[in-house]
């Protein structure tokens, strides 16, 4: 059977003659990405899914109620992360909720710098004030001084 292409890793793979319009190959990491996929449609399709995932997932954190208080302490980068990402959020929504639209003009196109090896200061997360782009992860580096 002829070999395709994985759209998550982007190996090819020989499809099972079983399951027609296979997309991924069997790597465990291909077929969570494909399930992840699967229920994130499933979440925007599906009101009667979406419903009894939202059930679940409340008796679930009523029976885990201090879990997230622990993953945030045992995961304090990813807490910040996601408290950038959900300021960012709550803008977008507020400006989706605005009457006033205000379409800001892009003023900048970034793209990714690279570094040589630098003394890394730490990792930053930028959010956009005046230009309209998503948050921004950054590595703030100290750059050694050279004497001629
Ligand atoms: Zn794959």
């Amino acid at each position: 059977m002829e070999k395709i292409l994985c759209v998550y890793c982007g190996d090819l793979f020989e499809p099972s003659p079983r399951h027609k319009n296979q997309t991924a190959c069997k790597r465990p990491a291909c077929q969570r990405a494909k399930k992840a996929d699967w229920q994130r449609h499933k979440m925007k399709s599906d009101p009667a899914y979406r419903a009894s995932q939202q059930i679940s997932q409340k008796q679930w954190a009523a029976a885990n109620p201090d879990y997230w208080k622990k993953y945030r302490k045992e995961n304090p980068e990813k807490a910040v992360r996601n408290r950038v990402l959900q300021t960012v959020r709550n803008r977008k929504a507020r400006a989706k909720r605005s009457d006033t639209k205000i379409k800001l003009p892009l003023i900048a196109k970034m793209d990714a710098s690279k570094s040589d090896n630098f003394h890394a200061l730490g990792q930053f997360w930028m959010i956009p004030v005046i230009a309209k782009m998503d948050a921004l992860k950054v590595n703030i580096v100290r750059i050694p001084i050279r004497y001629p």
